[in-house]
């Protein structure tokens, strides 16, 4: 019987073959369906994520090895029991016109990557999180709020966008609340884990409204946000410059401050749009700390750095958002994510700082779990049964 990483070892001569047989396959135009064409649950399980990735470009060797171990160890038992040996293919994807992106944002966080390419992140961070706040407000924000939310940055605040909730990750177990109140709403808040959400700032708030099947979100002003129980959440990172905050209390919120401009597709947009920007950095993060000697890359690691970091590089330069984008993205975060924890978990990293700061990034913006989750969702499984080993 074949080990899991014999397995995995001959995923690329699988590829091979396949592509022998599929001329076609790892071309940009005409990405692989069925790369993997053996029942083998641990390349059945990849195929989600290693689809999406195939069409920035053929995957180095290890990148697939480092994706496959990670696939089949998130499987959860719902997954597990709904796994069968048979290939995915693409569900039908409704051909929605592509949106251009605002450029400002993109120019501003060229030259911020440049820098951490050359720093390390931990000097231009905030910077770099302040060009999010931007994106962010350009999405959601009605013109009205836009200017408003603008000018209260544009005097010194920062943004505090808080989404991770202290009743759960479940919008049903929320227990940040808007009810209706008057001409606005009373927004109960309990909120953890946000950037730097201890200190003074304006805050976006997600919240559950009851009877609602989406979260609805709240700009919360300054003065308002002052009142507001805050603490600190753990040891910071990044050498002291990201710190994690708690937020408890009440506030009352116009109806203007509602954000209307919303929805899953909106949220979809935004994350779809920063992750390639975040996963640019966390690259050229890792090559500054190699270049250090703080971290340890084999040529095989290289490789999937370099490939991670060039497929992300393409996407924020296209400069377009069409709706296939939210997979292939996904599937950048999740190759992202992993690249970091093996590197991690292999002992390539030598400070325990360094260390826990690759981890939280892994988190942030898009864990592998729920990226793995939602690529998942998007494929089906093929009715042709796959040839058996
Ligand atoms: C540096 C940093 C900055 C952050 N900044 C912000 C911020 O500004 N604002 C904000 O709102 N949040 C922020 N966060 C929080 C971040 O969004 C969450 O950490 C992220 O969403 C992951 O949430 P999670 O740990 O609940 O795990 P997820 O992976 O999202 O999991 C959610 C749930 O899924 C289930 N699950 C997960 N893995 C498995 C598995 N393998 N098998 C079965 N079930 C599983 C568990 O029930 C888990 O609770 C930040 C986090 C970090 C580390």
């Amino acid at each position: 019987m074949q080990t899991l990483a014999q397995e995995v070892e001959v995923s690329p001569a699988l590829k091979q073959a396949n592509k022998q047989a599929n001329p076609q396959a790892n071309s940009l135009t005409n990405p692989p369906t069925h790369s993997f064409s053996l029942n083998s649950l641990l390349l059945v399980t990849a195929q989600p994520v290693l689809h999406r990735l195939s069409t920035y470009g053929e995957l180095p060797r290890q990148l697939i090895q480092i994706i496959s171990r990670a696939s089949v160890r998130l499987l959860d038992s719902d997954m597990l029991i709904a796994q069968t040996p048979h290939n995915y293919e693409r569900s039908e994807e409704v051909g929605r016109p592509s949106v251009a992106l605002a450029h400002q944002e993109h120019a501003m966080s060229e030259s911020i990557l440049e820098l951490i390419h050359r720093e390390g992140l931990a000097p231009h961070y905030k910077p770099f999180m302040r060009t999010f706040a931007r994106i962010l407000f350009s999405l959601f924000l009605t013109p009205d709020q836009y200017d408003r939310a603008c000018a209260c940055i544009d005097s010194g605040n920062n943004l505090r966008f808080l989404m991770s909730d202290g009743g759960g990750p479940t919008l049903g177990s929320w227990r940040t609340v808007a009810q209706p109140d008057g001409d606005g709403f009373k927004l109960h808040i309990d909120k953890v884990w946000g950037m730097y959400a201890n200190l003074d700032g304006m805050a976006i708030v997600a919240a559950r409204t009851p009877g609602a099947f989406f979260p609805s979100a709240y700009l919360v002003w300054p003065e308002q946000y002052e009142s507001l129980k805050r603490t600190a959440c753990g040891d910071s990172f990044l050498d002291g410059v990201v710190q994690l905050g708690n937020v408890k209390g009440d506030v009352q919120v116009a109806q203007d401050d509602r954000l209307k401009v919303g929805g899953p597709a909106v949220l979809n947009k935004y994350l779809t749009t920063v992750r390639p920007f975040l996963v640019r950095a966390l690259m050229a993060h890792v090559e500054w700390l190699a270049a250090q000697g703080r971290v340890e890359l084999t040529v095989d690691e290289r490789a999937a750095r370099d490939f991670i970091a060039a497929a992300a590089r393409a996407k924020t330069q296209s400069g377009r958002y069409e709706s296939e984008d939210v997979q292939r993205v996904l599937a950048l975060k999740f190759a992202s994510n992993e690249l970091l924890l093996h590197l991690v978990s292999r002992g390539a990293v030598k400070q325990f700082s360094d260390q826990r700061d690759l981890l939280a990034f892994t988190k942030m913006e898009g864990s592998s779990y729920r990226c793995y989750h939602e690529l998942r969702a998007s494929m089906r499984v093929s009715k042709a049964v796959a040839a058996s080993i």
